[in-house]
């Protein structure tokens, strides 16, 4: 397990979720990234390698008040940008960061492909954002909590959604 990162209040969240990602450096790591929510819009940027490679990439002017953070050390799918985290939902309105092994994911994963659901990772972890997407009726935190029975393995999880921008979702297990 490597570094989770979530922020919501007041400040700007980008120097914080840094700043929480590099605490934890020492646990090793391979990829980084964060979301932010901005313009109404789910915004992640993510990247193999060192926080500064990510720290690269980030516009100069970014702000949120509300985003999550991610170190990984990767367990399914190889060290690319694309398997880094964080992992949105298919409607790009969820989005999570994942620490831990989902045993299940691909009991989870076939099915939601046999749903129609396109992955754009090879992780064990983006099996949650769909399904806290497909979980969705009208509350992001009910969603959340039918979302995480589902799932086993460990996790060290933060979630953000788009359609409920006034709180984050936390959970771990393992
Ligand atoms: N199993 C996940 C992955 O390979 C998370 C790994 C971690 O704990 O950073 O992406």
């Amino acid at each position: 397990m490597c570094g989770i990162s979530g922020y919501i209040g007041e400040k700007n969240c980008i120097p914080i979720l840094l700043e929480g990602l590099k605490r934890m450096e020492y646990r090793g790591y391979d990829s980084s990234g964060i979301s932010i929510i901005k313009d109404n819009e789910i915004k992640t940027f993510k990247k193999a390698g060192k926080i500064v490679n990510l720290e690269k990439i980030l516009p100069n002017n970014l702000e949120s008040t509300i985003g999550i953070g991610h170190t990984r050390w990767a367990t399914h799918g190889g060290v690319t940008d694309y398997n880094a985290h964080p992992h949105l939902s298919s409607n790009n309105k969820f989005v999570i960061v994942h620490n831990g092994i989902i045993e299940n994911y691909s009991y989870h994963k076939n099915k939601l492909i046999s749903e129609g659901y396109k992955f754009r990772s090879d992780t064990d972890s983006e099996v949650i954002a769909f399904l806290i997407e497909k979980n969705y009726e009208n509350n992001f935190e009910e969603a959340f909590y039918k979302t995480l029975p589902m799932l086993e393995g460990t996790y060290g999880l933060v979630a953000m959604s788009l359609v409920e921008p006034e709180y984050i979702m936390v959970a771990r297990k393992g």
